[in-house]
């Protein structure tokens, strides 16, 4: 699968996905992310990439014109045409992520994610460029490039082969709580125990205690 992320800050990605699954997964060709800067598809010389609102108030707006010839640049490198492409566009008014979306958009060969900034976007973007919009939560942050990560992550894991075990991802084994070593931790008169059924070695009895949890 492809993630093609448009963003004025193209090296935050650098670090994250230069590392562990991603890293892995990259190395596998089971995704291919490439990052694009917004700036290298303005037409003037400053190479502007936002605005002031009409309308007056506060901050800056990201323009159309560089966001559109991004995306435009992105899908004429498609090769199939028929290949399933989404545009999204990250806004505090977006759908709410979650894993049902998630697994939705795992299904799609290439995503194509804008991330906003600043004020947010020139609302032509949301109307005539994106697919849809998305949020990951109700709290607003400084620009779409966490929510890139966030959902580039939680799709991807959706994927045959990413997660190093089908069996890891939660939609198969469910999600309880787990432990690991020691079976006592001491802390002062504290001790904190590690709950017996997991000791057991009963298969049974541990499937039912995780159902439960
Ligand atoms: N006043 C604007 C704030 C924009 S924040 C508003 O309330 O919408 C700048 C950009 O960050 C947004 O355009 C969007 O792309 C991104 N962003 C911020 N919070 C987000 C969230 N919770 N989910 C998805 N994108 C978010």
């Amino acid at each position: 699968m492809r993630f093609d992320v448009v963003t004025i800050f193209p090296y935050i990605f650098d670090s994250y996905f230069g590392e562990s699954l991603f890293k892995r997964a990259q190395k596998n060709g089971i995704v291919k992310i490439s990052i694009h800067n917004l700036r290298d598809f303005t037409s003037d010389k400053h190479r502007k990439v936002d605005d002031k609102p009409f309308g007056g108030g506060p901050g800056m707006v990201l323009k159309i014109q560089p966001i559109y010839k991004a995306v435009r640049s992105i899908k004429s490198k498609v090769k199939d045409k028929k290949s399933k492409v989404r545009t999204i566009l990250f806004s505090t008014r977006g759908k709410k992520m979650d894993a049902k979306t998630a697994q939705r958009l795992s299904k799609y060969k290439q995503l194509i994610l804008i991330c906003g900034r600043y004020e947010g976007v020139d609302e032509r973007v949301a109307k005539y460029v994106a697919d849809e919009e998305v949020s990951i939560g109700d709290y607003v942050l400084s620009g779409g490039e966490l929510p890139a990560m966030a959902l580039i992550e939680s799709v991807s894991r959706f994927l045959p082969g990413f997660l190093g075990k089908r069996e890891s991802l939660e939609e198969i084994k469910g999600s309880y709580p787990v432990y690991t070593r020691p079976e006592v931790f001491k802390s002062g008169r504290k001790k904190l125990s590690v709950p017996k059924v997991l000791l057991s070695g009963d298969h049974r009895k541990i499937g039912e205690w995780r159902e439960k949890k």
